[in-house]
């Protein structure tokens, strides 16, 4: 079996696969927070939550027991011994230029995770203590770390170099990196499939993935491979988010700073997590109340809407001229999955692209696993709805890189 490890900065997700199938799942939350006093654990099986540890969890290590305690429990547990786990698979942010693809983890891919920090401080270091925990718990255990940003490292330079002085590429590495791409990857490769099935050969795809959740970006697929994506040297960049502003004149930050007087702290703070639907509508930046809000009449939660769209429409264009056409546009994450309403307004105005959306299908996207395709059936683009499994991808890699090395 494989486990798989998202730790964020108070959090450690988990989920452990038997091939494609998911055996079980659970989360950690406010691990370290305060101490970790109030930390607990939430396991589950099916579809059910069957065992919920409330005890304090100061870091990772300490939260990974008690992930271990659960997975082995003789009553809840999934496991007997931890031997039955054949490798673990980590969730990294960061991986810079160094990392294409996912690699098994020695030292020197510590070491390198550990140099990323400086480009993602708030998410290298506790997938990095994740790993050390593991590590530490499973000695034996191949471990193989998954990137956001290696399936973006086929960027062209016209797509990732900014129009700064060249040296701060060279030497500071300021350049686009693009992330989520786990996701992206997932949703491109069924798509890829779908689209392989109605005559199109995989060199000459060129697909659009919208990854819509409380992060959102927009990746531009060629062959397979990312040509482009919205997230840029950090994912605060592209559409508008949850909490943060997306694309912003550059000099904003700076008038901040000199005519407002705030600080680096309370720059970052604004732009992160008091900006995107939340500091627009004044309401939330849970998608399904600003819905709801505008719904109820509330302007602003319209315009936060308003906008949200329409620059997810604005990337799907620019996307397509970049690329040369368009054979698909893809919709995933909470909001790609789950938002008809949303679906509907991304891709308004977008038929002189080859985009036809067929509203009952758009209306009536169930919960299954499947590939729904959303546009009319003369549609020359195909318009499709697939869900996202970042999880199964790393579980998915995880098992091909170890069996690659046993070979
Ligand atoms: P994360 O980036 O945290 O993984 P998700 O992919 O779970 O986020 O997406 C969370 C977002 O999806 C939230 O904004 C939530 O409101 C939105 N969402 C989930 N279900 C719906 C729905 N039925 N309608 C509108 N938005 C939804």
């Amino acid at each position: 079996m494989v486990l798989v490890i998202n730790c964020g900065s108070s959090s450690l997700k988990y989920e452990l696969f038997e091939g494609d199938r998911s055996v079980c799942s659970g989360l950690a939350e406010r691990v370290g927070v305060d101490g970790g006093e109030h930390a607990v654990l939430t396991h589950e099986y099916g579809d059910e939550a069957t065992a919920r540890v409330s005890a304090p969890m100061p870091d990772h290590t300490v939260a990974f027991d008690y992930v271990v305690e659960v997975l082995t429990d003789p009553e809840h547990g999934q496991i007997r011994s931890l031997q039955e786990i054949e490798a673990v698979g980590h969730r990294v942010v960061h991986g810079g230029e160094q990392f294409t693809e996912s690699v098994l983890i020695d030292d020197e891919v510590i070491a390198a995770i550990e140099d990323f920090c400086e480009l993602a401080p708030l998410h290298n270091p506790p997938n990095l203590e994740g790993i050390r925990a593991c590590r530490q718990r499973l000695p034996d255990v191949p471990m193989v770390a998954v990137f956001d940003t290696a399936f973006h490292q086929t960027m062209p330079a016209h797509a990732f170099v900014y129009g700064l002085p060249y040296r701060m590429y060279q030497k500071h590495r300021i350049r686009r990196y693009g992330f989520h791409g786990t996701s992206h990857r997932y949703v491109a490769i069924e798509a890829a499939q779908y689209l392989q099935a109605k005559g199109i050969p995989l060199e000459r795809q060129k697909i659009v993935t919208c990854h819509l959740g409380n992060g959102a970006s927009v990746t531009a697929i060629c062959g397979g491979r990312s040509v482009d994506c919205s997230l840029g040297f950090t994912p605060l960049e592209g559409l508008l988010m949850g909490t943060r502003s997306g694309d912003l004149d550059p000099a904003v930050p700076l008038h901040l700073i000199r005519a407002m007087d705030m600080d680096a702290v309370e720059v970052d703070r604004l732009l992160n997590t008091e900006s995107g639907l939340l500091g627009i509508s004044g309401v939330s930046s849970d998608m399904r109340d600003v819905v709801q809000a505008a719904e109820d009449g509330n302007t602003r939660a319209q315009l936060a809407v308003d906008i949200f769209c329409y620059r997810v429409r604005k990337y799907i264009g620019a996307y397509a001229a970049a690329m040369g056409g368009l054979d698909a546009v893809v919709f995933t994450a909470g909001i790609g999955e789950n938002a008809p309403e949303i679906r509907r307004d991304c891709v308004r105005g977008l038929e002189f692209i080859g985009l036809r959306l067929d509203e009952a299908s758009n209306n009536s996207v169930g919960d299954d696993r499947e590939v729904a395709v959303i546009s009319a059936a003369n549609s020359p683009g195909y318009i499709l709805v697939i869900p996202t499994d970042e999880e199964l991808m790393i579980a998915r890699d995880t098992a091909r890189v170890v069996a690659d090395i046993a070979e």
